[in-house]
């Protein structure tokens, strides 16, 4: 007989697992083109000796050398198995089977589903016409059951951003027993104007910021991520964690790519660079691409998706599908960029909505 499991899981959507054809041009996950840098490579070597030996329990090294850099004290900051796995961490912390989880849509796609893992209730509100989070709508939306609210800034996929004074004016509007997670793994491509969530925590007791060694710092594959907030929510992400879970390559790789900040600020420039110049080849093209903030650009391309992402795929270059909502492009090395930009500008563009910015 198999054992029954829980009933509700056969609800969960089932992720969409992106390719990773060998020789093809990958641009569907937002990873960084380049690869490690060569401390960053050498101190995952070294680390790879240790491997006998547990990692720390609460990657103290790292998080002394994040609380340097980020100008927090230690007990600000907690360290995950990437930033999904502190979302996870956050929403069973906080959530109970019947609470709710708010979050706008499309956004990252993780939320609803480690919700429902959960036990709770994802509710989404839809971002407005500008593909941007409606922060009005969402205050809104907000009920007594909600216990945790996601912010995507910049969002992924559509890389658009909110500023500072729009996070105010939100965080002023939803009540103080709401934690709202402020999730930038695109902060490190943003511009000036977009809301910097880890000035905000000094006056404000329910955020917590999630960043991420895997975009910017370009580590995706050795997974870590932190969390900055209050000690008293960093308390109960500690409490739920899994053991060990931050391997010592992760603790050791990223404690060494910190101190080479103006490496990873360049590598940053160089994409932000490309982003801009394939955003303005793709207007130029008719596309209606919102501005983006992050290391992506998102072609909203209704039921135009399938048949663009497939004929980017018969290219050689992967993109990322949603649904018939659009199609999500990471800025790869200029090379690649060059390839997908011959590939959209042969691509037959059909009727596509009007631009919007
Ligand atoms: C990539 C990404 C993350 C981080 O993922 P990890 O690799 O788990 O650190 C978190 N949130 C969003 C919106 C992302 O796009």
């Amino acid at each position: 007989m198999t054992v029954p499991s829980r009933a509700d899981l056969a609800t969960l959507p089932d992720y969409i697992i992106p390719r990773q054809a060998p020789g093809a041009i990958l641009l569907n996950s937002n990873e960084l083109p380049m690869a490690p840098l060569p401390a960053v490579a050498e101190a995952l070597a070294a680390a790879a000796r240790d491997s006998h030996r547990y990692p720390q329990w609460f990657s103290e090294d790292l998080v002394a050398a994040l609380a340097a850099r980020i100008g927090v004290p230690e007990s600000w900051l907690a360290v995950g198995c990437g930033s999904v796995s502190l979302c996870a961490q956050l929403i069973q912390a906080y959530c109970r089977p019947g609470d709710e989880v708010l979050c706008a849509w499309r956004s990252f796609e993780a939320y609803p589903v480690l919700a429902r893992i959960a036990g709770a209730t994802p509710r989404t509100v839809p971002l407005d016409a500008a593909h941007r989070h409606d922060l009005v709508a969402m205050a809104a939306a907000v009920t007594p059951a909600t216990r945790l609210t996601f912010l995507c800034n910049p969002n992924n996929p559509t890389g658009t951003a909110f500023g500072r004074q729009e996070l105010h004016a939100f965080l002023d509007r939803v009540p103080p027993d709401v934690l709202v997670v402020l999730d930038e793994a695109y902060h490190e491509f943003a511009g000036p104007d977009v809301a910097d969530g880890v000035s905000v925590l000094a006056d404000r007791e329910n955020v917590a910021v999630l960043r991420t060694f895997s975009k910017a710092y370009g580590l995706a594959g050795v997974r870590v991520g932190y969390c900055v907030a209050p000690p008293a929510v960093i308390r109960e992400v500690h409490r739920v964690a899994v053991p060990f879970v931050v391997s010592r390559l992760a603790q050791r790789s990223a404690s060494v790519a910190l101190r080479h900040a103006d490496e990873v600020a360049a590598r940053c420039a160089t994409v932000v660079r490309e982003r801009e110049r394939v955003f303005r080849a793709l207007r130029g093209r008719g596309f209606p691409v919102p501005r983006s903030q992050a290391n992506f650009l998102w072609l909203p391309l209704g039921a135009e998706s399938g048949r663009f992402a497939e004929y980017c795929a018969e290219q050689g270059i992967l993109v990322r599908r949603f649904g018939d909502e659009g199609v999500r492009v990471t800025v790869g090395l200029p090379d690649e960029n060059d390839a997908f930009l011959r590939a959209a500008e042969q691509f037959p563009l059909g009727a596509v909505g009007p631009v919007r910015t």
